[in-house]
C-alpha cells in the first residue's frame, strides 16, 4: 500500500487520502476571452504520464487539507510534497512543471489578470 507523507500529520496509509488528479491547472478568468477549443482543452485534457507526475491530494480522513505531491507513476516513489499554491522545489518536480505543455496554453495565459 502506498504511504503518503501528509505535510501536516506525517506519513499515513493511502486509504486516508483522496487523489484530486493533476496539479497546477489554472482556470481561465471570466474576463479573459479564450476560444472554445482552448477552454475545452483546459476543461477536459489531463496528463497521464509514465514517470514523474504532479498531483493534488487531500487528507480526507485526517486534517482534510489539500497539498501537492511529486510522484513517480512507475515506482510510486513520492519525490516531494509541497503546499498548494507553491511550485515544486526539487529538480524532478521542477522539470515536470516547466516541461508541461500547460505552461504554454491559452487557458494558462488567461488565468492571470491582464
Ligand atoms: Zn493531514
Amino acid at each position: 500500500m502506498l504511504q503518503l507523507p501528509c505535510p501536516y500529520c506525517g506519513p499515513r496509509d493511502e486509504l486516508e487520502f483522496s487523489c484530486g488528479g493533476e496539479a497546477h491547472i489554472s482556470r481561465p478568468l471570466a474576463n479573459n476571452k479564450i476560444s472554445d477549443a482552448a477552454f475545452g482543452e483546459y476543461l477536459f485534457l489531463r496528463d497521464n504520464p509514465k514517470g514523474v507526475f504532479l498531483e493534488r491530494w487531500r487528507h480526507a480522513s485526517g486534517c482534510r487539507r489539500w497539498f501537492n505531491v511529486v510522484r513517480d507513476t512507475v515506482s510510486h516513489d513520492i519525490l516531494e510534497v509541497y503546499a498548494m499554491g507553491s511550485k515544486p522545489r526539487r529538480t524532478a518536480g521542477k522539470k515536470a512543471y516547466n516541461n508541461s505543455w500547460r505552461r504554454t496554453t491559452a487557458a494558462e495565459a488567461a488565468a492571470v489578470n491582464k
